[in-house]
């Protein structure tokens, strides 16, 4: 028999599922989405839970970080302008408060590395260039640099 269907999903399936990490439903992390990945690269988004049919949960993901409004986003992205390797970004901002790796489309498990999938690129993160965002700027091939920016984590204290 189907569950009760909800309003807003709660009920951590597809969170549990996302941890799997041979299991097709993942999690973005920096987008902070559900997705349903296929073939090579290919995405799904999840809005609804396939399980409770209640929206995916992302008000309370969204009150643990910072609002970015538009304007601030558009702030942002005119500091990418012009700003094409690692070199462009040292020359404007300096070196990087923080280096990582970053795993696109997959959520780490967390104990048998040797099953994580997905890319893993470099990023050099600067914390202090907007007051409601980690700035990051993803390194490719030859040094070439995109940026984008996440959300700074503001803790849970909007929950419910
Ligand atoms: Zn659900």
């Amino acid at each position: 028999m189907p569950p009760k269907r909800k309003d807003v999903c709660d009920c951590g399936v597809l969170e549990s599922a996302s941890k799997e990490p041979v299991h097709p439903i993942r999690w973005d992390e920096r987008m902070n989405e559900y997705f349903i990945a296929h073939g090579k690269s290919g995405r799904m988004m999840i809005y609804y839970c396939p399980f409770c049919g209640g929206r995916v949960p992302e008000s309370r993901r969204a009150s643990m970080f910072a609002h970015v409004t538009q304007q601030e986003e558009t702030r942002i992205f005119e500091l990418f302008r012009g700003v094409r390797t690692v070199a462009d970004v040292i020359a404007k901002f300096g070196p990087a408060d923080e280096e990582r790796q970053f795993a696109s489309g997959v959520r780490k498990p967390s104990r048998d590395a040797k099953r994580e999938r997905g890319e893993i690129f470099r990023g050099l993160v600067y914390k202090s260039l907007s007051p409601v965002a980690d700035i990051v700027f993803e390194v490719g091939s030859s040094d070439s640099v995109r940026g984008t920016w996440i959300q700074k984590y503001v803790g849970e204290k909007n929950a419910c």
